[in-house]
């Protein structure tokens, strides 16, 4: 039987999550839950996702724009074996009392704060750390994108320390209301919450941050540079990368020369919401010297932690004990490409 799953949040996180666990054999969206009765529940509606609001008054609003709901959050969540908070920043938080109440296992989104939980979650370099628990939460856009690509270099070749600039994308592109417009914002601080936050799941990785943010709303930008305890050259390293789950090589003699470029390609790919899973790493971009390896990659922050989601569910209900296994299953499943053998 597949396991029931119910989502509360229906924002750009929240409704990639149910297609994306919708296209799931082991496991099932019995709703989604949403605040406000916007053109989204129509969409969700369409899907055949039963569609559940909050509070009386909300329902009251979605009745007034002719959207009848199946119930309110508790009645989803009677039903549901696991939640998938993806409300907003710090709203996941004002949430735990509902779901302590339904005494229901939830994944939180990387907006909330790592105490909220009793572990952090990325597929590839903590799988087990989310078996069988209650309150896990699936780490930031940025932080799996961090994860990802230096996962592999610490596991396989050593590393003594990571100096990160995040370039961060202003807003998600349907959000029309915030900045900045013209401007460059630096975070002013170092580090800034990633570095931090990769070692809630690589716990002893020495990493160093900073951050500005630009205007644009594609995606972000990273610019990389490790110091490796073992020596390997840039092909050595393009090679583990080939063979690491989500993480795609592009290249900028192949005229991807930007993240306009890459969002192009997911288009070309044919995803839906031209969502790019996958981190991508350009292949000319990568430079060695000495121990010291140096790399540009770009994160599409609306889609990159969806698959995430998927095996920390599979992980916190026991539905699969090799992390590997999940992994395949999910990029199978959501047109993600295996990695070289
Ligand atoms: P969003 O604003 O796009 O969507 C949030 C949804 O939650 C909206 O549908 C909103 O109507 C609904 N909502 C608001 N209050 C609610 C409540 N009390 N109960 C139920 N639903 C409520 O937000 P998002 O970008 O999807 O972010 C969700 C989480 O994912 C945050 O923790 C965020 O930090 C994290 N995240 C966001 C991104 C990104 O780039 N968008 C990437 C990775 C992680």
């Amino acid at each position: 039987m597949p396991v029931k799953v119910a989502i509360n949040g229906y924002g750009t996180i929240g409704k990639r999550v149910a297609d994306a666990v919708a296209a799931q054999d082991d496991m099932r969206v019995i709703g989604v839950a949403k605040r406000r009765p916007t053109y989204e529940v129509r969409t969700a509606i369409g899907k055949g996702h039963p569609f559940y609001t909050i509070t009386e008054e909300n329902r009251a609003e979605f009745k007034k724009r002719g959207l009848a709901v199946a119930g309110l959050l508790p009645d989803l969540l009677r039903e549901a074996d696991i939640v998938v908070d993806c409300t907003p920043e710090d709203v996941g938080a004002e949430n735990r009392p509902i779901y302590e109440r339904a005494g229901k296992p939830v994944i939180y989104q990387g907006g909330e704060e790592a105490d909220l939980v009793e572990a952090s979650f990325n597929a590839s370099a903590n799988y087990k750390e989310a078996w069988g628990k209650r309150a896990v939460r699936v780490v930031s856009c940025n932080t799996t994108g961090l994860c990802r690509t230096l996962f592999p270099l610490y596991r396989d070749l050593g590393v003594e320390d990571v100096f990160a600039v995040m370039v961060r994308r202003a807003v998600d592109p349907q959000d029309a209301k915030k900045g900045p417009v013209n401007a460059i914002t630096p975070a002013l601080k170092v580090p800034t919450h990633h570095g931090p936050d990769v070692r809630t799941v690589i716990h002893d990785l020495p990493i160093q941050t900073m951050a500005v943010v630009v205007p644009t709303t594609l995606m972000h930008l990273h610019a990389v540079q490790v110091t490796l305890k073992e020596e390997a050259s840039a092909k050595d390293v393009i090679a583990l990368w080939e063979r690491t789950p989500r993480v795609r090589l592009v290249d900028g003699g192949e005229e991807v020369k930007s993240t306009s470029h890459v969002m192009e390609l997911a288009r070309e790919l044919g995803r839906s919401r031209s969502d790019m899973f996958e981190i991508a790493v350009w292949r000319d971009g990568v430079s060695v010297m000495g121990r010291k390896l140096y790399y540009y990659q770009a994160v599409h922050q609306e889609s990159d932690v969806i698959p995430e989601n998927v095996d920390c569910i599979r992980s916190m209900l026991k539905l699969e004990a090799d992390p590997r296994g999940s992994i395949a299953k999910t990029d199978l499943s959501m047109g993600i490409p295996a990695p070289r053998k």
